[in-house]
């Protein structure tokens, strides 16, 4: 999943408000932010193959320390730890560590099954992916009310609150729509760099825009 990710993160607001919707992202997408840099050190492995599902032309073919479940909770757990030792949010390190596990719930029921319980173990996936209309229904509807959550939990304090949130907000939808129609990325290292940057930059770009608006 992407913007289903997304979703959560924008949801979550809602109960840790004194979060950045930086970190809520950074988390929902931690799995996400890992794997290219495990696929670029050779760590993990990924397969460019189109009409692997209808939705995706990758084929996962090993990300145990990025995606299984065991190493989601631990990653989770550490990440929740991290940003209690240095916010001091207890509810911000709940959610956090929420949505790090969210991520492997939502990956598993788009993914063929692929995602291992643990390193080496059972791998799970209920294929929502099989279907691109299925997807950008739950996706899209995912995410339209994540954006509304947010929305109704905070307000602009001023132009950037306000304009580059709703910038935000209309290039990761513009990136998915992007995504279905592009064609498959023309190498592994480009896919790993690409997907680096691109969700580093999305978490630098929240985090600004949540900076410049406040509860509700
Ligand atoms: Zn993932």
């Amino acid at each position: 999943m992407f913007i289903g990710h997304y979703a959560v993160a924008l949801a979550s607001k809602r109960f840790a408000p004194r979060t950045s919707l930086g970190a809520l992202i950074a988390a929902a997408s931690l799995l996400d932010l890992l794997w290219p840099i495990f696929i670029l050190l050779g760590w993990e492995q990924v397969r460019i193959q189109p009409g692997n599902t209808a939705f995706t032309p990758l084929d996962f073919v090993s990300y145990p320390i990025s995606h299984s479940l065991v190493a989601a909770i631990g990653w989770a757990t550490l990440f929740a730890l991290l940003y209690y030792l240095l916010v001091r949010y207890g509810r911000g390190a709940i959610l956090i560590w929420v949505g790090v596990v969210s991520h492997w719930v939502l990956d598993w029921i788009s993914h063929r099954p692929d995602m291992p319980l643990y390193p080496g173990g059972l791998r799970l996936g209920l294929g929502l992916w099989n279907s691109i209309i299925a997807t950008v229904i739950v996706e899209g509807l995912m995410y339209a009310i994540g954006v509304w959550i947010y929305l109704r939990v905070t307000r602009p304090k001023d132009g950037v609150g306000k304009w580059g949130l709703l910038s935000f907000v209309i290039a990761v939808g513009a990136l998915y729509v992007a995504n279905i129609f592009s064609p498959p990325p023309p190498s592994v290292r480009m896919l790993g760099i690409g997907a680096l940057v691109l969700s580093s930059f999305l978490v630098l770009w929240a985090w600004w825009a949540d900076r410049h608006r406040e509860a509700r």
